[in-house]
C-alpha cells in the first residue's frame, strides 16, 4: 500500500514536472483560466508549502532544494591524460582599469572538469553534443552509493547487483532516468596525484561502472545517461571503455567528474544537464544541477 501511494506519488511527480516544463514554453496552452491584470500584482498567493510534486514554478520560487554538482573549472581543473590533453587555461583580454570593461579568453579539452561525453566520442556516427536533444537534458535521477566497497578497492566496479539492491532500497528506477554513482572519489578532487591515483607504472586506478550494469540500465531502464565523481565512466585500468562504448552505441550520454554527490538523496530527484553546445564536439564542460522537493518521501523508504 505505501510502495503503490510512493509509487503513485513519484509517477504523478513527472508528470507536474513535465507539465511544469510545457507549461514554460507554451504559456497559453496551461488550460488554466487566465488572471485579472490586476489580481495577478495586488493579490498575491499564500506561499504553499513544497508538494511531492514539484513544479517548475517551485523552482523558480526558491522552495525546491537545488544542488549545483559542477566543479568551477581551473587551470588546476582534472582531465582526462591523454596525448595532446592541455590543462585549462584563462586570460585576462581586458580590464575595468584599461578598457573599462572585464573580458577573458578560455581554452580547454573537451573531456576537463566537470564534463559529458557525448555519444559520438567513442561511435561512429552517433550525435555530437549539440546534437542531443534537450529533453533528454532534463531527467529523474537516482544516486546509487558504493563509497563502502570504493574504499576498499579502488578498481570497484559498479554492479548489476548494486543497481538490484538500490532497486530493492529505494523502488524501481524511473523510465529515461540519469543514474548516478557516488563513489567517494569526489574528496581526491583537489588533489589531481591522488585522484588519478596512477601505480608505478603509470596505470590509473579509480572506480567506475560495470558494463553489465550499463546494458541492464539502458535495456530495461531505458536511462539517458549514467554519471560519477571519477575521470570516467570506465574505470581507470579500463583498456578497451566498454561503458564508452555501450553509452554511446545506445545514443546515451556519460557524466564525468561530478561533485557533491553526497548531499543528494538516493532517488525522487531531477537532474538538469547543461553542456557547453560545441557544434561536432565530442562532450564538453557542463553546468548539471539536481532539484527535489525537501518533503519529497519518496528518496529513501525501504518499505
Ligand atoms: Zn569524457
Amino acid at each position: 500500500m505505501t510502495r503503490a501511494l510512493l509509487v503513485a506519488l513519484a509517477l504523478a511527480g513527472g508528470v507536474a514536472f513535465s507539465a511544469g516544463i510545457d507549461a514554460l514554453e507554451q504559456p497559453s496552452a496551461a488550460g488554466q483560466a487566465p488572471l485579472e491584470p490586476d489580481a495577478a500584482v495586488d493579490s498575491p498567493q499564500p506561499a504553499a508549502p513544497p508538494s511531492a510534486t514539484p513544479t517548475l514554478a517551485d523552482l523558480a520560487a526558491g522552495k525546491l532544494k537545488l544542488v549545483d554538482l559542477a566543479w568551477p573549472l581551473n587551470d588546476k581543473s582534472a582531465y582526462w591524460p591523454g596525448e595532446n590533453y592541455q590543462p585549462f587555461e584563462l586570460h585576462t583580454i581586458a580590464t575595468l582599469e584599461k578598457d573599462g570593461v572585464l573580458s577573458k579568453t578560455f581554452s580547454s579539452p573537451e573531456h576537463l572538469g566537470t564534463h559529458l561525453d557525448a555519444p559520438n566520442h567513442f561511435e561512429r556516427g552517433k550525435p555530437s553534443v549539440d546534437q542531443i536533444p534537450a529533453e533528454d537534458l532534463f531527467s529523474h535521477a537516482v544516486v546509487i552509493d558504493v563509497r563502502g566497497p570504493v574504499s576498499a578497492d579502488a578498481d570497484y566496479l559498479v554492479s548489476l547487483d548494486d543497481v538490484r539492491r538500490f532497486e530493492r532500497e529505494h523502488g524501481r528506477i524511473p523510465q529515461h532516468a540519469v543514474v548516478l554513482a557516488n563513489t567517494g572519489w569526489s574528496k581526491f578532487w583537489k588533489n589531481s596525484t591522488r585522484y588519478q591515483n596512477r601505480d608505478v607504472r603509470g596505470r590509473l586506478h579509480f572506480p567506475g561502472f560495470s558494463p553489465e550494469a550499463v546494458k541492464f540500465l539502458i535495456d530495461k531502464r531505458e536511462v539517458r545517461g549514467v554519471g560519477l565523481d571519477t575521470l570516467s565512466v570506465d574505470r581507470g585500468i579500463s583498456r578497451d571503455f566498454p561503458v564508452h562504448h555501450l553509452l554511446g552505441q545506445a545514443e546515451c550520454y556519460g557524466l564525468e567528474n561530478l561533485a557533491h554527490l553526497d548531499e543528494l538523496p538516493p532517488a525522487g530527484f531531477y537532474l538538469f544537464v547543461a553542456p557547453i553546445k560545441i557544434e561536432t564536439g565530442s562532450g564538453g564542460p557542463a553546468r548539471v544541477f539536481a532539484a527535489w522537493a525537501p518533503s519529497d518521501a519518496t528518496g529513501g523508504d525501504g518499505s
